[in-house]
């Protein structure tokens, strides 16, 4: 069975675009996971704990023919991975990968609740939702993400992200060669 999963990616320390783009990088090279698709990339004010830098932010679909826990997990892989090359420092982090959304799935455990409790709280998840799928409708509530933007309002701190004054953009490699989650 294949299901759309949508992955909420974040960075706030060291370069953090290329943290972005190795991580949607390993997810088109995921065997089990296809048809892999980026949103644009958007910089935020850092949330909860404000003393910390911004964030750079962004999410991605993808069709999955793993279980919600196999993807959590591999999502959780490559978060390690990211985060072993600033073991020594304390703070923010190199790479947080949330799983938003599963289909229509509704999952409650400590382990893995999705849809992501705080996805409807976050422009910073919204806006890059919905370049993907304004249409997309949260399980639980029944409203489209871009219903749930609008009832945000306006978030001056979720702002695309520029370099040399264009947008970032994330890349997906050519289809090919995936290896094993
Ligand atoms: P946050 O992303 O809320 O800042 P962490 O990434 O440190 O915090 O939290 C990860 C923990 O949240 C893990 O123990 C993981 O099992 C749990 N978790 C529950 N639901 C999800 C989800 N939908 N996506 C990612 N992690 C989740
Ligand atoms: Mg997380």
């Amino acid at each position: 069975m294949v299901e759309s999963a949508y992955i909420g990616l974040g960075s706030n320390l060291g370069d953090r675009l290329a943290y972005l783009q190795r991580a949607v990088t390993a997810l088109a090279e995921t065997s089990g996971l296809t048809g892999v698709l980026a949103s644009g990339v958007y910089e935020t004010a850092p949330y909860g704990v404000t003393d910390q830098p911004w964030f750079l932010n962004a999410v991605v679909r993808a069709d999955s023919r793993l279980a919600p826990e196999a993807l959590l997990e591999h999502l959780q892989r490559l978060e390690a991975q990211a985060h072993r090359q600033r073991d020594r420092h304390w703070g923010p982090r190199t790479l947080d990968l949330d799983l938003l959304l599963f289909g229509s799935r509704c999952l409650t455990s400590p382990a893995l609740t999705v849809p992501h409790p705080h996805l409807t709280a976050r422009s910073f998840v919204l806006v890059p939702l919905c370049d993907l799928d304004p249409e997309l409708i949260h399980p639980v509530t029944g409203r489209t993400v871009a219903e749930h933007r609008h009832a945000l309002g306006p978030d001056p701190t979720t702002r695309p992200y520029l370099v040399g004054g264009s947008p970032a953009i994330l890349s997906t490699p050519p289809s090919g060669s995936q290896t094993h989650a």
